[in-house]
């Protein structure tokens, strides 16, 4: 267990390089990695053979959250995102979960679906119960081709088999459960899926079309709760707010939507700064959301009998610490070692609780005093730098439009023509 804490007050009032270095010495890095964050450098030899068509690179900022303490560890969250109050929210979040514990996060092992398509099949029911039984054949062809998942304790562990009535008829479709250990995986299961699709053939008859990694990944879960100290969150109205928005979620789709894209700005953050698959996890999220048949909240809320709040989250998270880009991209190496996690499954709840904390900050805020005025406080300085500001300008045209509470573009320009004369030709 660390003993270091990722209690850091007033972290954000700290100059970049100040904060730089609190995070080289809690994670131990190295002067290449601290130049590798400074410079947000990515060769062009390694984006050229990460994608085609390279003509450039793209930087965001690469942020900690503070304050996380999971299972009784302390964490730095590393966050990738152009958002601002992402990170602000998230530490905030996690400060006021210390008080009662922090997160007690769990999950379950990293198993990945894989579909194989089987159209026109001349029997559909008799082809089920065939694959069915030659179930431990298909197993083994899937796992001959991926040795060293299968030596690492993962491989295919399962087979379901399911007939689908659709409007192109019947079609039979073969489901690989495979263990992905510390990787995402879907390139392992799409490479599996593809191996034992001749065979699946042989035995179904009809057609193999399909044979693709599902990102419903509803045997790949992660969940995290927390309670909340009814007093620091600002007493029994605040968590009334608190739970008032979460029915309004529960109830309303449209709300729901907007609930769960909450969590996922922390969620996508962490991915992103991990060089995990984004789309992937999105794409997951929100299928589960729906997956009794009405959209509703990935996190829960409710009073404790001390009158307190108690947050849940569960949701599929394939991610992986190897394979992808996690291992390929530098700076989502050095993500990794601040992190700490050994294994998927701890990053996997990393996220999950970072998720939570992301939405009690945004209900907590939502119901109480509003989110704009914190929001476009820290915005301001994003509508200067679009208006032309530099350098100190940037501060100076956010810091005028704050206090005049008028935080927009034509503002901005109009100030920072003021300031220096220059603003209108900027836009
Ligand atoms: P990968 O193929 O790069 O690495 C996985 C492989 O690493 C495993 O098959 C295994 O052989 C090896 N490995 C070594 N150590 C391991 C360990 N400790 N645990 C597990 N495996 C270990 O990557 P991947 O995770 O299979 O696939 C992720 C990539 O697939 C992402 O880049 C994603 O964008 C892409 N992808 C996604 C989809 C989708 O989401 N629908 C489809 C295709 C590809």
């Amino acid at each position: 267990m660390s003993t270091k804490s990722s209690r850091i007050p007033e972290f954000y009032k700290l100059s970049v390089e100040e904060r730089l270095s609190i995070v080289r010495k809690y994670a131990d890095l190295t002067d290449e990695e601290v130049e590798t964050l400074r410079s947000g450098r990515l060769s062009y030899d390694i984006a050229d053979r990460m994608i085609e068509n390279v003509v450039g690179l793209m930087a965001m900022p690469f942020a900690i959250a503070t304050n996380f303490l999971i299972n009784g560890r302390d964490y730095l969250i590393p966050m990738v995102i152009e958002e601002p109050s992402v990170v602000a929210a998230a530490s905030n979040g996690a400060r006021m979960a210390r008080v009662k514990g922090g997160f007690h996060a769990s999950s379950t092992e990293p198993i990945m679906i894989g579909q194989i398509q089987v159209v026109r099949p001349p029997n559909p029911y008799k082809a089920r119960l065939e694959l069915l039984q030659r179930k431990d054949e298909i197993l083994d062809l899937a796992n001959s081709r991926d040795p060293v998942l299968v030596g690492l304790g993962g491989g295919a562990k399962d087979l379901r088999v399911k007939v689908l009535e659709t409007f192109r008829g019947s079609m039979v479709i073969v489901e690989l459960l495979v263990d992905c250990r510390d990787a995402a995986g879907m390139n392992a299961v799409n490479t599996m899926a593809e191996a034992v699709a001749p065979l699946v053939e042989r035995i179904a008859g009809g057609r193999v079309r399909l044979r693709i990694v599902s990102n419903l990944a509803s045997y790949r879960l992660a969940r995290a709760w927390a309670i909340f100290d009814k007093d620091i969150l600002g007493g029994e109205d605040a968590i009334e707010g608190i739970l008032d928005a979460y029915a309004f979620a529960v109830a309303d789709p449209y709300r729901c939507a907007t609930h769960n894209k909450g969590i996922m700005n922390g969620v996508i953050a962490v991915a992103l700064a991990t060089g995990n698959d984004h789309r992937a996890i999105e794409a997951g999220a929100h299928a589960y959301a729906a997956m009794d048949g009405r959209y509703k909240p990935l996190t829960t809320w409710d009073k404790t009998p001390d009158g307190d709040l108690i947050g849940t989250i569960e949701l599929p998270l394939a991610v992986g610490v190897v394979g992808g880009a996690t291992r390929s991209h530098p700076t989502a190496r050095i993500a990794l070692k601040i992190l700490g996690v050994k294994t998927a499954r701890e990053l996997a709840e990393v996220m999950a609780s970072v998720g939570l904390a992301q939405n009690l900050a945004a209900l907590r805020a939502l119901a109480t005093e509003g989110i704009q005025r914190g929001h476009m406080k820290l915005h301001a300085r994003n509508i200067a730098i679009a208006a032309g500001a530099t350098g100190d300008l940037i501060d100076e045209v956010a810091r005028r439009m704050v206090e005049e509470g008028v935080i927009r573009i034509d503002r901005a320009k109009e100030i920072l023509s003021e300031l220096t004369g220059m603003g209108r030709e900027t836009g």
